[in-house]
């Protein structure tokens, strides 16, 4: 049979997303789709402004992102399973705010995310004519493996988010081969603590490419990674199960016969099914 996962959602519990979570499951049952992991947004080093981040108490946004999800998957009665997740940015920055963010809830599921590194704005509000993007990249990369090493998460979620900004932006098309070292490095941590990659499909809108593109899926299926999890980091209804299949076709042309999706902190194999 198959089946059909989306394990990166934004419900208007992000300060950046604008449909309920129950838009966004109505979304899905549209789009055959049977699982879901709602994954808003935890900015750990905002968690020490509470009221007064430009984001919104996001300890409140996300006790409310996890009530609206077991809500959720009680209404959806089978048809949707709805998981209770977080998309946790930048634990490293800020290690004893973020353990509190993860005692919010039981989660099922934690992505890690790296949207700017220590100092600087969101890869997004950054002025890349300004910028050493080179330096940047390589700034990018060590805090993820920082990130991959130390932090507590099931999957690393968009490895190479900054490329989306940059390509959108610049005429500059970094070489991935001159951080092959320490993309390398991040893979085989990953490998090495039992975690999971993001195939995140919303490159394929902005830049044609899976973030990671097909390239580093392939590696890190050759370092023994086991799992990957995918997913359209949708901030929208219209977004939801966005080009999934084809971050799972990629998962299975880079060896994966399995994609997953966790439950309780647990990885579950979903078999693909071409
Ligand atoms: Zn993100
Ligand atoms: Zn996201």
């Amino acid at each position: 049979m198959k089946i059909l996962s989306d394990t990166h959602i934004h419900s208007d519990n992000s300060f950046d997303a604008e449909n309920t979570v129950l838009e966004m499951c109505q979304a899905a049952v549209e789009n055959d789709i049977s699982i879901i992991a709602i994954t808003d947004h935890m900015e750990a080093p905002e968690i020490k402004l509470g009221d007064r981040s430009v984001f919104g108490n996001m300890i409140k946004q996300i006790t409310n992102s996890v009530k609206d999800a077991e809500v959720a998957n009680e209404l959806m009665n089978g048809k949707l399973r709805v998981l209770r997740g977080m998309e946790l940015g930048e634990p490293m920055h800020e290690p004893k705010l973020t353990k509190k963010a993860m005692a919010i809830a039981d989660f099922d599921f934690v992505l890690a995310s790296i949207h700017n590194i220590r100092n600087t704005e969101d890869f997004y509000y950054l002025n890349y004519d300004e910028v050493d993007v080179p330096d940047l990249l390589r700034c990018y990369f060590d805090e993820l493996l920082e990130t991959a090493e130390n932090a507590d998460f099931d999957s690393l979620a968009h490895l190479t988010y900054p490329l989306r900004y940059i390509i959108e932006r610049t005429d500059i098309r970094p070489d991935l081969e001159d951080y092959s070292a320490v993309i390398d490095n991040i893979l085989k941590t990953l490998v090495k603590r039992d975690k999971a990659l993001e195939i995140n499909t919303s490159g394929i809108r902005s830049i044609g490419i899976t973030m990671p593109d097909i390239k580093i899926v392939k590696r890190f299926r050759e370092l023994g990674g086991k799992y990957v999890t995918i997913g359209s980091d949708a901030h929208r209804n219209s977004d939801v199960g966005y080009m999934i299949e084809k971050g799972i076709e990629t998962a299975r042309t880079c060896g994966f016969e399995y994609f997953t999706v966790f439950e309780k902190r647990q990885p579950e194999l979903i078999q693909i099914w071409y």
